[in-house]
């Protein structure tokens, strides 16, 4: 889907320029000529970008991008300044209201699109993560805006990557109020170091005498652990060809000497924002996921897991003519526990248990809680024998110790009954599987309890 930009102007010539420049390639243009009416288009439609005029009547661009920035509708929203006035207090000043980037008037065909192509591919990666956060109503945009500002209160971590040490010290103490910076002058083992530990943002410095910077940027963005780790180049005033071909390779900014402090201070602030954002949101998205597979009392995986997981799990068995088992628990007389002791002791009884089968079965083996009081365990590679004999050491693990019920503080024994089955061959769904290992249990239950029935094949 093509892009779609916004270019916001109060004087109609600039914004007719910048239009056709993007129109050539291929973006989708909206415009307005105030504050007022970018505020409305941007909550009213989908903007990929906002392309922002700094001065203008009423409304500047700074209000405008800081009110953007605040609302948690818009605050995913690139946006670019453009400025007549190429002062250092002016970007300081578009930083804090949370600009992401900057272009100069007359605008540079190459830069203008660079940059919005940079901006873009990171906003296309967010944009995902937002759209899977929301989508499973785990979290609110105004959590999501609060999450991100807590995390700016601590000290964000930068790597940077400097072969002159009288460099390292001036940047880290221009750093010193918002990171903590660790300064290396060895790009290989930067590399190594990026990928070890958690950073929020790598600072690459152009001056080396005998080592081409861009050269650890391309590393850092091929590993795996670093690709979605900011980037930041410190280049010289006139290196610009190093600077785009930067901004091709990924890196997320770049800031040019002589180095102005409150730049410096304001770009790598606002690269530590966004990776905090970024980390909330694919944090959000690991979890959702989580919580659709685990069941929340015992932290075991739940149905809706096993039923998704347990064809593929068939298949491939029958595919390596490998043997496949699973087995059947339901704890004994467990309504007789709730009835005497509580609700919450019987949960007291389930995470317990659930416990015992983490600690009885293999990692390959897959424990669910399949519902109330029952748990299936599927076991790859294991025949019917090693089936019934698991079933059996997870039958003594549960009656030989009581179950210690933290609601009632008190020790109460607990058996359960247990069926196995194996898969025949030829059999490639689980249906067949699970009414034998459940007859197998009824079997159990049938017979006095507390026992393994397997389901001979
Ligand atoms: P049997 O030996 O035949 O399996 O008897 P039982 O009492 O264990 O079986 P029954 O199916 O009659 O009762 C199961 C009970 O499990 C009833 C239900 O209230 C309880 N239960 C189901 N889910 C939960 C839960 O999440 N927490 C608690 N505390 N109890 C639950
Ligand atoms: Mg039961
Ligand atoms: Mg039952």
């Amino acid at each position: 889907m093509t892009a779609r930009i916004l270019v916001v102007d109060d004087v109609p010539a600039n914004i007719k320029l910048l239009e056709a420049r993007l129109l050539a390639d291929y973006f989708d243009v909206l415009t307005a000529q105030n504050g007022a009416d970018a505020l409305a288009i941007c909550r009213r439609a989908h903007v990929d970008l906002i392309l922002l005029d700094i001065m203008m009547p009423e409304m500047d661009g700074f209000e405008v991008c800081g009110r953007l920035k605040s609302d948690p509708r818009t605050a995913h929203i690139p946006v670019v300044m453009v400025t007549a006035l190429d002062q250092p207090e002016d970007r300081v000043r578009g930083l804090e209201a949370g600009a992401d980037e900057f272009l100069t008037k007359p605008v540079n065909d190459l830069q203008l699109m660079t940059r919005v192509r940079s901006l873009l591919r990171l906003k296309t990666l967010t944009d995902e993560l937002r759209i899977r956060a929301e989508t499973a109503h785990l979290i609110n945009t105004q959590d999501m805006l609060n999450g991100t500002r807590e995390g700016e209160r601590e000290p964000g971590h930068v790597l940077l990557v400097d072969e002159r040490v009288t460099s390292q010290e001036r940047v880290t103490r221009i750093l010193e109020p918002i990171a903590e910076v660790v300064a290396m002058s060895d790009p290989q083992a930067a590399l190594f170091e990026a990928a070890e530990r958690p950073y929020d943002l790598v600072v690459v410095s152009d001056n080396f005498s005998a080592y081409d910077p861009l050269r650890l940027c391309s590393q850092l963005r091929s590993v795996e652990r670093t690709r979605f780790l900011p980037l930041m180049l410190i280049a010289k005033g006139n290196a610009s060809h190093t600077v785009t071909r930067g901004l091709e390779l990924g890196v997320n900014d770049y800031i040019l000497r002589p180095l102005d402090g409150n730049e410096l201070l304001a770009r790598v602030s606002t690269q530590i924002r966004r990776k905090r954002y970024d980390d909330y949101l694919r944090r959000s998205v690991r979890e959702t996921i989580e919580l659709a597979v685990t069941d929340g009392l015992t932290g075991l995986h739940n149905r809706r897991y096993l039923d998704s997981h347990i064809q593929s799990l068939i298949e491939r068995a029958a595919a390596r003519s490998r043997p496949l088992s699973i087995c059947m628990a339901d704890i004994d007389r467990f309504k007789a526990i709730n009835d005497t002791h509580g609700h919450e002791a019987g949960d007291d009884v389930l995470r317990e248990l659930a416990r015992r089968i983490r600690q009885t079965v293999r990692g390959a083996d897959l424990a669910c809680r399949y519902g109330g009081e029952e748990f299936v365990v599927v076991m790859p590679d294991t025949d019917a024998a090693l089936a019934e004999s698991v079933a059996e050491r997870l039958r003594v693990g549960i009656e030989s110790a009581p179950f210690f019920l933290k609601a009632r503080n008190l020790a109460l024994p607990v058996t359960a009954s247990l069926g196995t089955a194996t898969l025949r061959a030829g059999e490639l769904t689980p249906e067949p599987l699970f009414r034998r290992a459940d007859d197998a249990l009824y079997t159990a239950k049938r017979t006095g309890r507390n026992k393994v029935v397997a389901n001979a094949a």
